[in-house]
């Protein structure tokens, strides 16, 4: 099969750097952005076995500018863009009554605006290409909700619902839009949960441990497979089982 080409919002750890695995895995090019590099995107960039089917680039996809610059990037280098993940999400633990402004502010400009604004991005191409797959991470909490994450639970069903009509809009033109809904992992992004949290939700989670990022990676990369083609407009659960 002819590499195709990711971009991964967000890649340089946690969830997204275990996606960007499985794409090199797959034998995938994959072009990821954060705001700051990390060890393991040197490591991709410096890898012969990835070096030449990998670009990372310091962006903060906020910037619609600098989204914009980093898709005209990838498309330069590799010539197109078959898969989008919109991974790169952020979480501001509190109470709605004392939540900041700019708290919310910030939420909401990643979580949604800039997904939106990437997916308009990267859509255009895929519209011109007649093809493509779309993969939206989203959160068992923004069906099941979580009390302290009103504001990014919000996020995370407002991205179930994008998924859903844009699956409707682009279905005709061979574009696949998808939700993953991962249980709990531990990432830095779960670091606002103590360690004892962590352990009563690994209790109640009938596969009795947190998610990996290969747990959710492997799905991902199946969801844009043609073996999935006929899969669109869904949110697929990937959580051990806990909000069954
Ligand atoms: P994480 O460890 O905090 O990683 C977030 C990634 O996004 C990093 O690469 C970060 O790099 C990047 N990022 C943050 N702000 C950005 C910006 N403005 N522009 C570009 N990149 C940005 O979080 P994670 O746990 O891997 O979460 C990844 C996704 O999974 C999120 O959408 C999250 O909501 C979702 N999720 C996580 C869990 C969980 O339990 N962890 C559960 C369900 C869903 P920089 O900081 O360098 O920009």
């Amino acid at each position: 099969m002819t590499p195709r080409v990711v971009i991964i919002t967000g890649g340089s750890r946690g969830l997204g750097a275990g996606i960007v695995d499985s794409f090199l895995a797959n034998g995938d090019i994959v072009a990821t952005c954060s705001r700051s590099a990390t060890d393991r995107t040197e490591r991709w960039a410096a890898d012969p076995a990835t070096a030449d089917r990998f670009l990372f680039a310091a962006v903060d996809i906020v910037d619609s500018a600098a989204a914009a610059a980093f898709v005209g990037e990838v498309v330069t280098r590799f010539g197109r863009v078959d898969i989008l993940v919109n991974n790169a999400g952020i979480a501001r633990d509190g109470m709605i009554a004392v939540a900041l402004e700019e708290d919310i502010d910030t939420v909401l400009d990643l979580n949604l605006r800039a997904t939106f604004v990437m997916t308009r991005l990267v859509t255009r191409r895929m519209l011109r290409q007649g093809s493509g797959s779309i993969v939206n991470i989203s959160s068992v909490v923004g069906t099941a909700g979580y009390r302290g994450l009103s504001i990014y639970s919000a996020t995370k069903a407002g991205l179930d619902g994008f998924t859903r009509s844009l699956a409707r809009e682009l279905g005709s033109r061979g574009i696949t839009v998808n939700s993953v809904a991962p249980g709990y992992l531990r990432t830095e992004m779960s670091h606002g949960l103590d360690e004892a949290q962590l352990n009563q939700i690994a209790r109640r989670t009938p596969a009795g441990r947190l998610g990996e990022p290969e747990d959710i990676g492997s799905v991902v990369v199946f969801l844009t497979s043609p073996a999935a083609g006929f899969i669109t407009g869904q949110t697929i659960v990937v959580d051990g089982g806990l909000t069954a």
